[in-house]
């Protein structure tokens, strides 16, 4: 028996919680498309993403370290499927649409440059009179139009609600029932943000600890580490080394996790929200961390950026490969022609600047690296085998 794309929406209708974003109720796409028989909207929507080449990059892009670095750490592509899972978990246990979730959680890097946080900075000042650099704005931008695979629109064409989730620093979203701006994205939209920080939070304390720039004895004064060492040493109190670490990680997901599902089931209580619409005129986020786990993560956070994100060995490397980013955008400046036709084609419409932009921004790591010993020293690269 084949299950129609109708009778999937009629299934979400009876399973999820009357606040869900159901699939059926999309607001569509810019460009007009007949429906599917057999899939629903936001499952077409994750395909599109997940058979995109931007999806396939994030493979070899950095998360924190660079790109290449040990080959366990997590590159922006597991990252993304971390975030993609915890989204995932979260929804169901909230009732929420899943296939949309997950849609929005796979999308949400795709406009990340390369080398990280450090890459986006330098894109950011490079682009400074010419409007900057944000990687959110850039993933709007990748599925809206910087990918093309389809013969009758630009980029992706991907559903009103995915793309709502995408806007992360947008004031106001556009088009519920009423058709009037309105302050909040979908659930759905919020959970996958949300489980983005849960999610870098965690592997990049896991990672930290892997490659011993983070010692356990410094976590002692977080709160988020102190409770879940806690639990595993009551559970476990012979564990050691890396699998006692690896627990008080899984410990940590689960009660960042737990405590997300527990806070944000009581505020949609409390908001008597009966819909998707008035999630998103509801005049604050209706999914949310407790206040002590808020307060705790805001600590955290600081830890990471003191202690991880800002080591020498982390900032170090990735600060001579910006240097290199800054290069090759330089050269791209000068010498327009070195972009390609494909590229330079965007050049009218868009301006050197932002085709620049755009071109370094969807590069790997490992592209630009060798773009730089094209660009710069042509001999090297040769007699390593690279291409004219
Ligand atoms: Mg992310």
């Amino acid at each position: 028996m084949i299950r129609t794309r109708k009778e999937l929406e009629t299934a979400e209708a009876a399973l999820l919680a009357p606040y869900a974003q159901k699939s059926g109720e999309s607001r569509g796409r810019i460009y007009r498309e007949r429906q599917h028989p057999t899939r629903t909207e936001y499952q077409r929507d994750r395909a599109r993403i997940i058979h995109s080449r931007a999806f396939r990059r994030l493979e070899y892009k950095t998360q924190v370290f660079l790109n290449g670095t040990g080959d366990h750490l997590r590159t922006r592509l597991t990252h993304t499927f971390e975030v993609a899972n915890i989204t995932r978990m979260i929804a169901r246990s909230l009732g929420l649409n899943e296939d949309l979730a997950e849609a929005i959680a796979l999308a949400h890097d795709l406009g990340h440059p390369p080398f990280g946080h450090s890459g986006e900075e330098m894109l950011d000042s490079l682009m400074k009179e010419h409007g900057g650099f944000d990687h959110n704005d850039q993933s709007l931008r990748t599925v809206d139009v910087i990918e093309t695979r389809y013969p009758k629109f630009p980029g992706l064409n991907l559903s009103h609600e995915v793309r709502e989730g995408l806007q992360k620093h947008a004031k106001f979203y556009q088009g519920t029932d009423d058709g009037e701006p309105h302050p909040q994205p979908s659930l759905e939209a919020q959970l996958a943000n949300l489980a983005d920080e849960i999610t870098y939070y965690s592997h990049d304390l896991d990672d930290g600890l892997d490659f011993q720039l983070l010692e356990p004895e410094q976590l002692g004064e977080l709160v988020v580490w102190k409770e879940s060492e806690n639990e595993v040493r009551e559970h476990f109190p012979r564990l050691k080394g890396r699998e006692f670490r690896s627990y008080v990680i899984r410990c940590i997901i689960d009660r960042q996790a737990s405590d997300v599902i527990h806070t944000s089931s009581a505020l949609i209580e409390a908001a008597k929200v009966g819909s998707a619409d008035a999630v998103r005129r509801h005049s604050a986020p209706l999914i949310a961390y407790s206040r002590p786990l808020l307060k705790a993560n805001q600590k955290l956070r600081r830890f990471l950026y003191k202690n991880l994100y800002y080591h020498p060995r982390v900032a170090g490397a990735n600060q001579r490969a910006c240097e290199m980013l800054r290069d090759v955008f330089e050269a791209y400046l000068k010498n327009p022609k070195l972009l390609g036709n494909a590229t330079s084609r965007r050049v009218k419409t868009d301006g050197l600047h932002r085709t620049v932009c755009d071109y370094i921004a969807g590069m790997t790591d490992r592209y630009l690296l060798d773009e730089h010993a094209r660009l710069f020293t042509p001999r090297v690269y040769a007699n390593l085998g690279g291409r004219e």
